[in-house]
Formats: C-alpha cells, sequence, structure tokens
C-alpha cells in the first residue's frame, strides 16, 4: 500500500534488503580480516531503518551505537559539528563504520568523519544507503553506496518530511502538494 502523499516509489523494500545483505557481506568480509568486531555508528535518526536492517544481515558479533550530530549553520563548512546526542562507545583505536541514511552535501559527514579521527579512531569507514552527488558541496566520497538517486527530495525508510514518512518500508518521491 502507496502512502497518499507519495508521488512514486524510487526503491522498494526488496531492493533495500538486497542492498543490506550485500553491505553486512562487506563489513563481515572486513572483520573476519582484522578479527575486530565491527563498530558502527548509525547518525540519527535517519538511520535507524538501515542500521536495523544492515545488522539483521550481519552474522558475526557486532556493536552499534548511535551520534546525533549537525553542521553549524552557513555558507561554508565550519570544520566543527555541533552534537546533539554523543557516543557511548570509545572510537579510540577502532574502525568506526559510519551508517548514514543519505549523503546530500556532505558537509555533516566530512566533519563527523574529522570529529572521529580527531578522537583516535583508527580509519573512518562511510556505509550510505543513498548518495546524491549532484547536491555535494565538499570533498567527500562514501566507501559504500546502497543508491545512487538524482537531486530530488525522497523520504521514507528514515528519511522525513516535517519528521513524517520514516517509518515507510521504501524511498520514494514525494508528491508536490504535500510541500507547495
Ligand atoms: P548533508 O549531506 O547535506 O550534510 O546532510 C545530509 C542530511 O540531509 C541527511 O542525513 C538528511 O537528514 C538530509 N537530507 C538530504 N537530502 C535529503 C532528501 O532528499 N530527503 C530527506 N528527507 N532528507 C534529506
Amino acid at each position: 500500500m502507496i502512502d497518499s502523499g507519495i508521488e512514486k516509489v524510487l526503491i522498494n523494500f526488496s531492493q533495500i534488503q538486497s542492498c543490506c545483505e550485500k553491505m553486512a557481506k562487506t563489513i563481515e568480509s572486513y572483520s573476519v580480516d582484522t578479527k575486530e568486531a565491527p563498530l558502527l555508528v548509525g547518525l540519527l535518526k535517519g538511520s535507524v531503518p538501515f542500521m536495523a536492517e544492515l545488522i539483521k544481515h550481519i552474522t558475526i558479533p557486532v556493536e552499534i551505537d548511535f551520534l546525533s550530530a549537525h553542521s553549524y549553520e552557513g555558507i561554508q563548512s565550519s570544520g566543527k559539528v555541533k552534537i546533539d546526542k554523543d557516543l557511548d562507545i570509545s572510537c579510540l583505536n577502532r574502525t568506526v563504520w559510519i551508517i548514514e541514511d543519505i549523503i546530500d552535501t556532505g558537509r555533516t559527514l566530512l566533519e563527523v568523519k574529522q570529529m572521529l579521527l580527531e578522537r583516535g579512531a583508527q580509519d573512518v569507514v562511510i556505509v550510505t544507503l543513498l548518495d546524491k552527488p549532484e547536491g555535494r558541496k565538499v570533498q567527500i566520497e562514501a566507501d559504500h553506496v546502497g543508491f545512487t538517486i538524482p537531486n530530488a527530495f525522497v523520504v521514507g525508510f528514515g528519511l522525513d518530511y516535517n519528521e513524517k514518512y520514516r517509518n515507510l518500508p521504501y524511498i520514494g518521491v514525494l508528491k508536490p502538494e504535500v510541500y507547495l
């Protein structure tokens, strides 16, 4: 059943599931080499459904944590990030897998990555469900991308419009009348 505010479904749940299965295998194979439980850090709130689906497919011990952060408002990236909810697990000498819903300008992610490296993370690997490369304003790329999408505003599977639509089990494009 498609929500009445959705114009079209861009990515359905079975596509998301297959993508999570593949990404889970990538994370697992890395950790078999390093013998370390992967530390997955989701960026709140949008990454929650993606994180939940991803870890279902990981068959080795895994640690998860969440970070809520936003970059300062402004035209230029300040290089500083404001933390609304910090990590509970130390990232010192760990490889941190950042789990993100979507990369648009890249500002938040660049600053979070820098912050984790400054805190002593050994490495920061970026995993994003969606990538909008046309929106990029700073130099950052994900290491693993689920789906590359055009520069449209999408909702569902964690992504919101005014805090709504996060619960949709698919990624969709909103009808213009919802936001006009
Ligand atoms: P940026 O890469 O611009 O620093 O920030 C990415 C964040 O902007 C995402 O985590 C998400 O919250 C929001 N965002 C970017 N593009 C979209 C979109 O198409 N739909 C929704 N709902 N949020 C978006």
